[in-house]
């Protein structure tokens, strides 16, 4: 600002609307680009499974071969109601797939009781298989978890979990598929 400017701001209401005016221009600026930072929430996905084996179909592909529910939670985000899963006490040693793509996700061994309602593991089958986002749906920001292989939606992972990783992902029990370990 020159001096003169300012020295006419002390004067002049003019200037001084002016001035206001500026204010509020870039004002309003800045809350355009945190509306927009904000959008890109979505958009900070960590991935590492290989891109060439990754599997992309359309949604008409994805409702023709997923019943309603699964469409819904894994396509949509969905969440199914707490308590519901016919997977939550199961106690069997196997491994829980992807009821969309059958990827491995977890082992029955970091399965655990969480009291939340969803089934709940410490930690996936192994990391590369499971994708992480950030979540900042209904106020609050949360992790939201992944197939890495379809990017269907499974759940949430959170910092409330048992040792040894200290984590608790919470996952949608119709986004899963059990396979019992054959004796
Ligand atoms: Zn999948």
């Amino acid at each position: 600002m020159t001096g003169l400017y300012k020295y006419l701001l002390n004067l002049n209401p003019i200037y001084q609307l002016i001035d206001n005016m500026n204010n509020l221009l870039t004002s309003s600026f800045l809350l355009i680009s945190f509306i927009a930072y904000g959008q890109n929430y979505h958009a900070e996905i960590s991935n590492n499974f290989p891109e060439d084996q990754r599997i992309e179909k359309s949604e008409s592909e994805w409702k023709k071969e997923l019943t309603d529910v699964e469409y819904y939670i894994l396509r949509k985000k969905g969440t199914e109601r707490a308590f519901t899963s016919d997977l939550l006490g199961n106690k069997a040693t196997g491994i829980y797939v992807c009821a969309a793509c059958r990827l491995p996700l977890f082992e029955s061994a970091t399965k655990f009781k969480s009291g939340t309602g969803w089934p709940s593991f410490y930690q996936p089958i192994n990391q590369i298989n499971v994708a992480e986002a950030r979540d900042p749906s209904y106020g609050m920001v949360r992790t939201e978890v992944l197939c890495a292989r379809c990017d269907g939606h499974l759940g949430h992972v959170f910092s409330d979990g048992p040792d040894p990783t200290g984590l608790r992902y919470c996952i949608n029990g119709i986004a899963l598929d059990f396979e019992k370990e054959e004796k």
